[in-house]
């Protein structure tokens, strides 16, 4: 069966036609990933480093083409794409140096002691091996960073997984023209044509047959909290129950403290607007979820907010589906007990699939009754939630599910007055943000993108950042092995010169 993609502005369909893949392509993709595992498993790490290199590289070349389409069939603007494609090879780039450094593998070496009492010790030494074949799901918001080339597909490829990919229904155009860059790269590079695949699917029939297939040993999944919990469950039951890494929705709560809102409450208030509807809200790392304490301060915050919410303009969603589950969303907020509209854009708008910014309000009291105000509502909504006293406030954080992150924004004698919230927070999210806004997640060594359930299914995991490559690797342990057996990574004369554990030091 064929598709075509959707412009996002208009509702028209685009050039272009896309065959979904048939269960039987599937299995022969997932065969020829793990045809190519024992090859590509094997790639030193400089080898890997310049296929990385040479995927960027690819991307660069599609030039105004690839953004084009990609505006086309998502609505998001040029310069964002252009900023998201920057991103996208510049995580690409940043696994080449990291898999090139090789320290990665977490070698840990405890030398023989042959003459310990009263038994000896055995030669032992440890590293991180690849997986296997990774099947990988992008998110319909990043078309580029978190889809065919995105982060689960470097960190995947940089680990030594070769992956296959199913394409996002909503931007399929995007994804053939990344997808055809990656496959010169692979041919390039001179490495099996299993290392990346691409499906298409626009049920949930193709994604299901690369989750259940025995060959597939992993999964990086990245969208909805529906999405990813199904994929999991399918995952666990499979008879080889696999690891998925989904990353999920998240409302991102911001609490907002009295005394730095007496002191900038007004910009506070723009800038907690200008969050919540970047992007038309169809971010993640969105603050969904607003925490207030009631004071002369935070009613100046609340009326500065309403004003900034009802100036912001609507503007085109990604589909139709995510508009509609946006602008359902709202209403089922709004129909709760204590839950008022505290404002809204214009609505006799009614361009396309335009999402129309709205704040909420509710009181601590009603929040703590009604668990589903903390749920997501992917767009440009925020809820705020006003307490009246700190233990309030403290009530709230303590019954809060997995976030990707929390904010608190408080001047600093308020944040040493407040530390007991920071330590509820630091129990809740992946990422803690003192006086910044959750939106814009760095890619480097140090970022924690994750967070407990529901905002993923593996709270030790981050899908970015260099870390996300421990996701697609394990430990296995070398007991009394010769020399000339071990891999390079763990020999005596260490000539990959990395880091390694030896015998309880750090060392090079
Ligand atoms: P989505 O609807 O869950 O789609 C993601 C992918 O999963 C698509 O390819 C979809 O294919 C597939 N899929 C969904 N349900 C499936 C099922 N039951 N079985 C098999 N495949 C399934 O997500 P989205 O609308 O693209 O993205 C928006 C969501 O992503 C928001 O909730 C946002 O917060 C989240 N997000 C999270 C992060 C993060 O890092 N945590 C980043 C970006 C976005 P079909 O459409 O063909 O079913």
């Amino acid at each position: 069966m064929s598709f075509q993609a959707i412009n996002a502005t208009t509702g028209e369909p685009l050039s272009g036609t896309f065959e979904e893949t048939t269960a039987q392509e599937v299995d022969q993709a997932c065969g020829r990933a793990a045809d190519a595992f024992p090859v590509y498993r094997k790639l030193s790490g400089e080898a890997k480093a310049r296929f990385l290199e040479r995927i960027a590289d690819e991307i660069m070349a599609l030039g105004p083409e690839l953004l084009e389409r990609a505006h086309l069939e998502t609505a998001l603007p040029l310069a964002r794409l252009t900023g998201e494609r920057g991103r996208t090879v510049g995580q690409l780039r940043l696994f080449a140096q990291y898999v090139r450094a090789g320290s990665w593998v977490d070698a840990r070496i405890d030398p023989a002691l042959p003459d310990r009492q009263p038994l000896p010790r055995p030669d032992l030494r440890q590293m991180l091996i690849p997986l296997g074949p990774v099947g990988i799901f992008g998110a319909s918001n990043f078309p580029l960073a978190f889809s065919v080339a995105g982060g689960d597909t470097a960190s995947a490829l940089a680990a030594g997984c070769p992956v296959v990919v199913k394409a996002h229904p909503a931007h399929p155009g995007t994804s053939e023209l990344v997808g055809q860059a990656i496959r010169r790269a692979v041919e390039a590079c001179g490495l099996p044509e299993g290392v990346f695949q691409m499906v298409h699917g626009t049920g949930t029939e193709v994604g299901m047959a690369i989750v259940q297939h025995p060959l597939i040993k992993a999964i990086g999944f990245t969208g909805s909290f529906r999405g990813g919990k199904a994929i999991y469950d399918a995952a666990v039951r499979r008879p080889e129950p696999i690891p998925v890494y989904a990353e999920m929705g998240s409302t991102n709560p911001v609490f907002f403290l009295p005394a730095i809102l007496k002191d900038k409450g007004l910009s506070l208030a723009q800038a907690y607007v200008d969050s919540v509807t970047l992007g038309v809200g169809q971010f993640c790392t969105n603050p969904g979820l607003a925490i207030v304490k009631q004071s002369d301060g935070g009613d100046a915050f609340l009326s500065q907010a309403r004003l900034a919410m009802t100036q912001t303009k609507p503007a085109p969603m990604l589909t139709q589906g995510i508009f509609q589950a946006y602008s359902n969303g709202v209403e089922k907020l709004s129909a709760i007990s204590r839950v008022h509209i505290a404002s809204k854009t214009d609505t006799t708008v009614t361009d396309y699939a335009h999402g129309h910014p709205t704040l909420l309000s509710t009181t601590a009291d009603a929040f703590l009754e009604h668990p589903e105000l903390a749920e997501e509502v992917f767009g440009p909504s925020s809820l705020m939630v006003v307490a009246d006293t700190k233990e309030e406030m403290m009530s709230v954080a303590r019954n809060l599910e997995g976030h990707l992150t929390a904010t608190v924004h408080g001047t600093p004698e308020e944040l040493l007055e407040y530390a007991d919230l920071l330590e509820v927070l630091a129990q809740k999210v992946g990422r803690l943000v003192i006086n910044g806004f959750p939106t814009g997640v760095e890619v480097s060594h140090a970022m924690n993108h994750g967070g407990p359930y529901p905002a993923t299914t593996d709270v030790r995991t981050t899908s970015v950042g260099t870390n996300a490559i421990r996701r697609f690797a394990r430990p296995v342990c070398y007991q009394g092995f010769p020399e000339e057996l071990l891999p390079d990574e763990l020999k005596t004369a260490n000539p990959l010169n990395i880091w390694r554990l030896v015998d309880g030091e750090w060392q090079r």
